[in-house]
């Protein structure tokens, strides 16, 4: 495979955009310059074609370019955009969607990103509790702002101590972040105890997907639910990721757990920037796009006619077309066949998976939690993505993360990976 136009093109983007990559972990070798995508298919500027299991890190759940979609988008723009005051139909249709199907949505807010959903709930949750400080997991990613952004793909040597995720962040933000570990309730409730009083919210990934696909044990997520009412605490799901992906209802629909609020995005629009707040309508009244609202709320672009009818086609797809069901199936497909594989080479490995989303680590036992992960083979699973480039498969870049099916992917997309899977791993492996 060639890479000569993308490199050259790279080099146009260097000159005008610091590492020529406008979000951080784009900035991989070899360096691809992308100009078209379609369905499971995207194709870089050396005219390589791939099926895309990275789906933009999760939000294609019916696949690229989807014309249903799109068509959605147009036939809003012809004829509306975005308002300095006031409402749009679009606005309210796909808040009564989301509140109809989403179990802990009451009342909804829209924005444009993950990190300004994050942001506008642990703030909520603040001005509910009159407390600061704030719970979340080591290896749990909820975006870029100085809330949140500790303690995420930590090193070894960092897992549970003081690890900001970047210069220049607010040394009190950075301590009134408590860190614990997934699936481990007894840190939470010690962590909780020696904070008596203090903790305004616990935020959590309910399947921290930042980090492959480490599922909450049994009991779990009903454990924190239990500690965060015994404690007046906020339950925060961070369901970018989770959210619409695992069913219509979010992730909270499957596991029966309902939190008091929840941050969405990704997946509610199948590519196109919208993101949403939801919960209890006692606290999402205290926003101030509610008369008498002291909690500040805000955004130019929130509401978007392009987002929110992006949003709305997307769950119609998801309420007329069998989407979970097909990427289910192919989910399941992906993970019993990568099994077979790996038990017949002899390989090493723990297949984990939720519905469309599967992850290969390369080590014995189940992960639980983030300190689990040092026994996988990071070095092989990143030879191994690299060999699958070649052969036009194109999976997560990072060790930990996880790769999602679309309803675009078919069993021939799933069938054709497999063979290149085994082909790569009896290669690498000399087997
Ligand atoms: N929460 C989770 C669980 C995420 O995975 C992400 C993005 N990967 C975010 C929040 C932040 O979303 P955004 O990148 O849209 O700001």
């Amino acid at each position: 495979m060639e890479f000569k136009e993308s490199a050259r093109l790279y080099e146009e983007a260097k000159k005008y955009t610091p590492g020529g990559v406008h979000t951080s972990i784009r900035n991989l070798e070899p360096h691809l310059i992308f100009k078209k995508a379609e369905g499971a298919y995207i194709y870089d500027a050396d005219g390589n074609k791939y099926i895309d299991y990275q789906g933009a890190f999760g939000p294609y759940i019916l696949g690229h370019n989807n014309p249903y979609v799109n068509n959605k988008v147009i036939e809003a723009l012809g004829r509306t955009d975005l308002y300095g005051t006031g409402t749009t139909d679009l606005e309210i249709e796909l808040a009564q969607k989301i509140c109809k199907h989403v179990p802990s949505a009451e009342q909804v807010l829209f924005c444009n990103s993950g990190s300004e959903a994050t942001f506008h709930a642990i703030r909520l949750a603040r001005a509910v509790t009159k407390r600061v400080k704030l719970i979340k997991f080591q290896g749990c990613y909820h975006g870029w702002h100085d809330y949140v952004a500790r303690n995420m793909l930590s090193s070894w040597d960092m897992i549970g101590k003081r690890d900001p995720g970047s210069a220049g962040m607010m040394e009190e933000a950075i301590d009134n972040t408590l860190v614990c570990t997934f699936n481990d309730l007894e840190d939470v409730e010690s962590t909780i105890k020696s904070n008596d009083g203090e903790v305004a919210a616990l935020i959590i990934e309910p399947i921290p997907h930042n980090i492959g696909c480490i599922m909450p044990q049994p009991g779990f997520l009903e454990g924190l639910r239990k500690l965060c009412d015994e404690h007046g605490i906020i339950l925060i799901f961070d369901e970018v990721i989770t959210g619409f992906r695992h069913d219509i209802g979010c992730y909270q629909k499957v596991a029966g757990v309902t939190p008091d609020l929840t941050t969405m995005g990704k997946a509610m629009a199948n590519g196109f920037p919208i993101a949403a707040i939801a919960g209890k309508k006692q606290y999402m009244q205290r926003f101030n796009t509610q008369p008498g609202g002291d909690v500040w709320f805000a955004g130019t672009y929130n509401g978007h006619a392009v987002g929110t009818a992006a949003s709305i086609a997307t769950l119609e797809m998801m309420e007329n077309e069998p989407v979970h069901e097909h990427v289910f199936r192919l989910g399941e497909k992906m993970r019993s066949g990568l099994r077979d594989i790996l038990k017949r080479l002899d390989i090493e490995s723990y297949v984990a998976g939720f519905g469309s989303v599967f992850t290969t680590y390369f080590m014995g036992f189940e992960p639980k939690n983030y300190s689990d992960l040092q026994h996988n083979d990071a070095v092989f699973y990143v030879a191994y993505r690299r060999a699958l480039m070649e052969k036009g498969i194109f999976k997560l870049p990072m060790n930990m993360k996880r790769n999602h099916i679309s309803y675009s992917h078919t069993d021939k997309e799933i069938d054709y990976t497999l063979e290149c899977i085994e082909d790569v791993l009896r290669v690498m492996k000399g087997k």
